[in-house]
């Protein structure tokens, strides 16, 4: 099955993810991720994004489909994947619809005023897993690891606030492109713990 992942920055998206990869075993395929480790590697693709995701602002469309259209080719794809962070904007669906075929798209639905605090109080480990300074109890280093925790470039009020805007008015579109083409399927109530969201969505995964 090939999923795609919709919600707002903040929603819970990639705490969701894994929960899915692992229950599942589906491939989980972040375009954030993608372009954080091109950041981080230093590649021409890491250069040109980090301008726009320091800014809040989307990677040129260009640039991601072309990214996500040759990660689909990969072996590993096969048994069905889970795409978190795309499609971002109408381009980068129907694009996506041009090479590839998507079964559900998985809204997960947060209110609004939630977002800022949940983004800016996140701490994230290199391991993947993240939390919030709410229940770190004062701790820095990852439960599960050990490793320092760090906040994330873009995770800062002013950027946030533009990241939510871009959400707004470039990705909430989507939720009707979906439903029109009846993949549509909503977490109606994201602002519960990530099992209480994770439950949610087995029933609508199915066991
Ligand atoms: P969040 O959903 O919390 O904003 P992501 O890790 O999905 O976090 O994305 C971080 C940044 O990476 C975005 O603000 C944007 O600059 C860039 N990005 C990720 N996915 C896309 C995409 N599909 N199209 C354009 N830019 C993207
Ligand atoms: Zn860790």
């Amino acid at each position: 099955m090939n999923i795609i992942l919709l919600g707002a920055p903040g929603a819970g998206k990639g705490t969701q993810a894994s929960k899915i990869a692992q229950h599942y075993g589906i491939l989980h395929i972040s375009t954030g991720d993608i372009f954080r480790a091109n950041i981080k590697g230093g590649t021409e693709i890491g250069k040109l994004a980090k301008s726009y995701m320091d800014a809040g602002k989307l990677v040129p469309d260009e640039v991601t489909c072309d990214i996500v259209k040759d990660r689909l080719t990969w072996a590993d794809v096969k048994s069905g994947y889970m795409l978190d962070g795309f499609p971002r904007n109408l381009y980068q669906a129907k694009e996506l619809d041009k090479f590839a075929k998507i079964d559900l798209c998985l809204n997960i639905d947060v209110d609004e005023a939630l977002l800022m605090d949940r983004i800016c109080g996140r701490r994230i480990c290199a391991c993947g897993e993240s939390y919030h300074v709410s229940t770190l109890n004062g701790a820095t280093t990852c439960a599960k690891c050990g490793k320092e925790l760090y906040q994330r470039a873009d995770d800062n009020p002013e950027t946030v606030k533009t990241r939510l805007d871009t959400y707004k008015t470039q990705t909430a579109p989507l939720i009707d492109y979906y439903k029109a083409q009846g993949k549509l399927a909503s977490v109606t109530s994201g602002e519960g713990s990530p099992d209480e969201v994770f439950e949610q969505i087995v029933k609508i995964l199915g066991k």
